[in-house]
């Protein structure tokens, strides 16, 4: 396991079907990441606002607005503009995929996810900072 080697990163899980955030939180804190929680729209922006972590990602049926106006809030934000942000979503018709890479999400997975497509995703924007 090599996850010593990398500089921890701190992402805001924005998901809420408690299953997908408790598989989502399980398999980033195993490779040594930290995790932060959010059940919709609202609490995500109070985390967000409190401390801009250095990836979110977002699921886009959450209450509060959805994935997309969380989206919109970030962009809109200079403290959080640069933060990635991955659309984790069983929204799975090329049509979605599309629209939301559009919106500005900066990746797109589908749900049910690959753990393995997913770590290369997060561990993409790691390596980017
Ligand atoms: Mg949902």
């Amino acid at each position: 396991m090599t996850s010593e080697l990398r500089k921890p990163t701190r992402t805001l899980i924005v998901e809420d079907h408690a299953l997908n955030r408790c598989l989502l939180r399980d398999l980033l804190e195993w490779h040594g990441h930290e995790v932060v929680e959010a059940i919709g729209g609202e609490d995500a922006w109070t985390a967000l606002d409190l401390e801009p972590p250095d990836l979110v990602l977002c699921d886009i049926q959450i209450p509060g607005g959805g994935g997309e106006r969380l989206l919109a809030r970030i962009r809109a934000d200079a403290r959080m503009a640069e933060v990635p942000v991955v659309a984790v979503t069983a929204l799975s018709m090329p049509t979605d995929r599309t629209r939301l890479l559009d919106a500005g999400f900066d990746a797109y997975v589908a749900k049910p996810f690959d753990r393995r497509a997913l770590l290369e995703v997060v561990d993409g924007f790691v390596g980017r900072r």
